[in-house]
């Protein structure tokens, strides 16, 4: 056997290649585990990159008490569900505790979705890249989130009719 690294599927690849995805890779599992062990984001250095609908979103930055435009320099915690997040986020005018989608939700059969998984779902199935494949992509985006089968599926029922 040759020294020469390999893909999953066995073809060769040059060494600048592999190295370069082994560390996109390794940067994502470090941005995992710092976000697995830090709860706040002030406590994290690197939250790594967001799929935002910029437009709904910046609809959203608005205090629900006073009204005033809220900042993303407030955000204190963020619930991620794929590539969908809700952050949480204090008003600095009248300290109130916001929730704000990063995207829209849509209403399928009395269940909730969000457009953002919906479309990354369709667009693994498309490719063929399915669930793995979706999850490297996004390790090398530096997008720190795992699609898991449960979610993919679920996903993937209602967007493969
Ligand atoms: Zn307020």
């Amino acid at each position: 056997m040759s020294g020469k690294p390999r893909s999953k599927r066995g073809r060769f690849v040059s060494k600048k290649k592999a190295e370069r995805v082994k560390k996109a890779v390794e940067n994502s599992v470090a941005a995992r585990k710092s976000k697995t062990n830090k709860s706040t984001r002030q406590e994290s250095d690197d939250e790594g990159n967001h799929i935002v609908n910029l437009k709904s979103m910046g609809q959203a930055l608005h205090c629900c008490a006073c009204k005033e435009v809220l900042s993303l320099d407030n955000i204190n915690n963020e619930v991620r569900k794929g590539l969908f997040s809700i952050l949480h986020i204090k008003c600095h005018k009248c300290g109130i505790q916001n929730e704000v989608n990063t995207g829209k939700k849509v209403d399928l059969d009395g269940h909730c979705y969000t457009n953002v998984n919906l479309q990354a779902v369709l667009g693994a199935m498309h490719s063929g890249l399915g669930c793995t494949g979706l999850n490297k992509i996004l390790a090398c985006l530096n997008i720190p989130v795992i699609i898991t089968m449960d979610m993919f599926k679920r996903y993937e029922r209602k967007v493969g009719l």
